[in-house]
């Protein structure tokens, strides 16, 4: 699965320029005895099968650089993953990612060795896997120097808690729909205004949970008062 995730993209860029490492440890490779068993059955009885704690804390112990390397746990239990989560995981050096399957991995792993639990959202997944994935793409575009230009990330969705403003290419006219005037203007200061404008109406109308969590400042006040146009429309 890790295989197509790092043969392409901003990941495969990113750890050909030496500037993230992905390293995918098989837990087999961490469990004892002949079968090198890595689940069991689950005490008191159920159905599906539970990933044992012993490999699990062997890989991590193995793989961790340093006691203050995360270690998370993908769960769906956990707390939800968004773009602070991911900025956070960025500063780190190393970040530990535990995939489980089945109906999960025992619980000592949560309790005494993850020092995350991280969940994708509000749905069971079949592995941690993509999960794990989710994480890693989303974490990655804020170690320096991935995202091409430090800019698109600063204005990506969710950084500075708005979504993203419209964008649009060639043409500048596509079935009747017309590119916003604006945007040839060459006047910057313009565009910055009414991408930010656009930006903060979109976050309003699409998720006024951003909005509420931190209230408008006096200056998107002023972005969204109605320019000379819109009130000589009214
Ligand atoms: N029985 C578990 C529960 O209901 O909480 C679900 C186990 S799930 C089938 C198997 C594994 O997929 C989990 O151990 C976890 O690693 C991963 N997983 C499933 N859903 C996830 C989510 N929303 N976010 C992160 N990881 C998830």
């Amino acid at each position: 699965m890790f295989e197509g995730f790092c043969s392409g993209g901003i990941v495969k860029r990113a750890v050909a320029k030496g500037l993230v490492e992905v390293a995918v440890h098989n837990l087999r490779d961490f469990a004892a005895g002949k079968h090198r068993q890595v689940d069991d059955r689950p005490y008191g009885g159920d159905e599906g099968m539970v990933f044992k704690a012993e490999p699990v804390f062997a890989a991590v112990e193995s793989v961790r650089a340093s006691a203050g390397t995360p270690v998370v746990l993908l769960s769906p239990q956990g707390r939800v993953f968004d773009g602070r989560v991911a900025e956070e995981l960025a500063r780190h050096p190393q970040i530990v990612l535990i995939c489980g399957r089945y109906e999960g991995v025992d619980e000592r792993v949560a309790e005494s060795l993850a020092t995350d639990e991280i969940s994708i959202g509000d749905y069971v997944l079949t592995g941690g896997e993509l999960a794990a994935m989710v994480v890693i793409d989303a974490t990655a575009r804020f170690v320096p120097e991935v995202v091409g230009k430090a800019a698109s990330v600063r204005h990506d969705s969710f950084v500075a808690g708005r979504l993203d403003y419209p964008h649009y290419t060639r043409p500048r006219e596509f079935r009747g729909m017309k590119v916003p005037p604006v945007l040839f203007s060459g006047d910057h200061a313009k565009i910055e205004a009414w991408r930010r404008r656009k930006a903060l109406e979109k976050t309003i109308r699409r998720r006024p949970d951003l909005i509420a969590a931190s209230g408008l400042s006096p200056e998107e006040r002023t972005l969204l008062e109605p320019t000379p146009n819109e009130r000589k429309k009214r």
